[in-house]
C-alpha cells in the first residue's frame, strides 16, 4: 500500500514509465491497466466487490483513496 500511495505500484501504466516493453492492457478485460482500473473500474474486481458486499455487507469502494485512504493516512 505504501508503494501503491507512491506511485510505485507494478501495474502496466507505471511499469511503462519505467521502459518496460510489455502489455499495457488488463489481461482481463483488454482496458487500459491502471491502478484504479485494477482495483475499481475491472468488471472483475467490480464482482469482486460485490461478492465481498454480499458476504460481508461491505461496500465497493469509489476510489483508490477510499480504498486505502485511512490506512495511507497512518502510514
Ligand atoms: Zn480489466
Amino acid at each position: 500500500m505504501w508503494r501503491l500511495n507512491q506511485s510505485q505500484d507494478l501495474s502496466a501504466q507505471s511499469l511503462r514509465v519505467r521502459r518496460w516493453v510489455g502489455s499495457a492492457r488488463c489481461c482481463f478485460c483488454d482496458h487500459d491497466e491502471t491502478i484504479q482500473h485494477l482495483f475499481i473500474e475491472c468488471p472483475l474486481a467490480k464482482l469482486l466487490w460485490r461478492t465481498i458486499h454480499i458476504a460481508f455487507n461491505i461496500n465497493p469502494p469509489t476510489s483508490i483513496e477510499a480504498l486505502f485512504g485511512t490506512w495511507l493516512a497512518e502510514v
